[in-house]
């Protein structure tokens, strides 16, 4: 099979006060998955994320990330796993106010100790990527929340990342602009991105190659 990415195998999630939010989840995201994972509110999804995103570490049970086990890491390792091998998308943009969309995706990789020249010119590629040539020096205020996405999009695949996450992408959109952050999405996945979206948008889950169904904190259907 293709290249592992994410590997959960049997985990479990609790939190202070008793709730088991994962009951013991296997799931393996091969490279070049394009994977949907949804579910009603309260069923684990966030919390899936974030074993995922290596946000947090599991209760019982183990995450690989590009192959790399997550238990075995201190927390500074983990940010900088986080750093080289997932770009994140979360629902509210999460762009730096007054900064230009070019040095809020330069920003997205400033762990890999380039200087500002080059990172301002992967970022431009980056943005010219998700079709915002022509809006770089534009500041978030200045953008259509449509746009922002696209922005936040650029700086999460500009240090090409092995897993682009992304957290109810089109949930902050207006329809149009949703379906084009979708579009721009398939198409990423189309020339080889690894993607996993969580959402509950059944147009976002029902396009998506893959669905995963989560219920009560455990993976209830699968469909490919
Ligand atoms: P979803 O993203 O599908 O809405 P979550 O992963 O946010 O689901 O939540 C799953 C369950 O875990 C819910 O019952 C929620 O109340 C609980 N939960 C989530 N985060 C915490 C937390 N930090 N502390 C305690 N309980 C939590």
């Amino acid at each position: 099979m293709s290249e592992r990415i994410v590997e959960l195998e049997g985990v479990v999630k609790r939190y202070a006060g008793g709730v088991q939010a994962l009951k013991g989840v296997d799931l393996v995201i091969g490279r070049g998955e394009l994977t949907a994972i949804v579910g009603p509110s309260g069923t684990g999804k966030s919390t899936l994320l974030h074993m995922i995103g290596t946000l947090d570490r599991p209760s019982e049970g183990t995450v690989r990330i590009a192959g790399h086990e997550v238990a075995g890491l201190t927390d500074r390792e983990l940010s900088a796993l986080r750093a080289r091998h997932i770009g994140f998308v979360f629902q509210q943009f999460h762009l730096a106010v007054g900064v230009s969309a070019l040095d809020n995706v330069a920003d997205g990789i400033l762990y890999s100790g380039a200087g500002l020249g080059e990172r301002r010119e992967r970022a431009r590629a980056a943005l010219e990527r998700v079709g915002l040539g022509k809006r770089v020096t534009h500041r978030p205020h200045e953008l259509s929340g449509g746009e922002q996405q696209r922005v936040a999009v650029a700086r999460a695949v500009v240090g090409e990342p092995d897993l682009l996450l992304a957290d109810e992408p089109t949930g902050n959109l207006d329809s149009a602009a949703g379906a084009e952050v979708l579009e721009l999405l398939e198409g990423m996945h189309g020339t080889g991105t690894t993607i996993a979206i969580i959402t509950h948008d059944m147009e976002v889950a029902g396009r998506a190659p893959r669905r995963v169904r989560m219920r009560d904190g455990a993976i209830m259907v699968e469909v490919r």
